[in-house]
């Protein structure tokens, strides 16, 4: 379908309109023009619109002056949802953030198996619930995205998970086809990198954002865009090798450096030295208050294993 030049410009006008309410959080009709540049009747129609749509609310500001007090804009953050699907080794957690990104429901479930097709099925059945749950709101659940622990390839298929020891999944394409909606996948490091800058450092085109979980992964934005590399392995820092002699690592080389200083291996390597098979966050901080040696000295191999790069 061809679209005309009005229409065209009719759809950059809203996106940019849209994206100085979210930038500024509360805007009036004449900001908006000022900043935008555009004329107040088109900002006027265009926000006619958005109202109407239930996109964009209005509210009156607290004014300490006498005189009207002015009608601000802001997004309508209840008229729709998004799933955020942190996809870890033994557990997914699950978050669901109204359209500013503001969490308003999560859930942490164990993960004890690492087929496919079951944890597929697990992510379709609870993000059916999600999609129920919030079927009342203007727009729903407009959209669902997957952290994922291994290597995306730019196509949004996944590369290698190697702690699940999955393959070449297309794990998009198979949720979308039996939710019937948006889903994206991408690298969990490199989603930490994007969220940095979108809900911390607004101004910031270019950062390196590096996540210690069950692995180590890095997340680098340039200009503004993910860096992701060949096939997506731009970032896999947690499988440099340290030591070519250390303990095998699930991708299949020896030594890696997750293997040292991620979460996961500094509980490991604590149960092993205290013989406690299960510790929580709890014990470790009660144990740290009690300035346990044996923590004390895992703490500081912790931090000083994770500074080497
Ligand atoms: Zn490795």
């Amino acid at each position: 379908m061809e679209i005309g030049v009005g229409t065209y410009l009719k759809k950059i006008n809203r996106s940019l309109i849209i994206s100085k309410i979210i930038e500024h959080g509360k805007i009036s009709r004449a900001d908006l023009s000022n900043i935008t540049k555009l004329t107040k009747a088109t900002i006027s129609l265009q926000v006619a619109n958005l109202l109407g749509e239930e996109i964009i609310v209005e509210s009156q500001q607290e004014y300490n002056h006498v005189g009207r007090k002015p009608i601000m804009l802001s997004l309508n953050a209840g008229a729709g949802y998004a799933v955020g699907v942190d996809l870890d080794y033994q557990k997914i957690i699950f978050t669901v953030s109204d359209i500013m990104g503001n969490p308003v429901y999560s859930d942490t479930l164990k993960l004890e198996k690492s087929n496919y097709d079951e944890v597929l099925q697990l992510l379709i059945d609870h993000i059916r619930e999600y999609k129920e749950k919030y079927s009342t709101s203007r727009f729903g659940i407009v959209g669902v995205v997957i952290g994922i622990h291994g290597t995306v390839k730019s196509e949004q298929t996944i590369g290698f998970v190697p702690q699940h020891q999955w393959y070449n999944k297309d794990l998009k394409g198979d949720l979308e086809k039996k939710l019937g909606m948006n889903v994206i996948i991408e690298n969990n490091a490199n989603l930490c990198a994007f969220a940095e800058k979108v809900f911390n450092r607004h101004q910031s085109e270019n950062l390196i954002s590096i996540s210690m979980y069950s692995g180590i992964g890095l997340g680098v934005l340039i200009n503004g865009n993910l860096v992701k590399g060949y096939q997506g392995y731009a970032g896999e820092i947690g499988h440099m090798i340290i030591d070519p002699n250390g303990e095998l690592c699930n991708c299949g080389n020896s030594g890696c450096w997750e293997l040292y200083a991620s979460e996961v291996s500094f509980f490991k390597q604590l149960s092993k030295k205290l013989n406690k098979p299960k510790l929580t966050y709890k014990d470790i901080e009660n144990l740290i208050m009690l300035r346990d040696p044996a923590v004390m000295i895992q703490m500081e191999e912790f931090v000083s294993i994770s500074l080497l790069v």
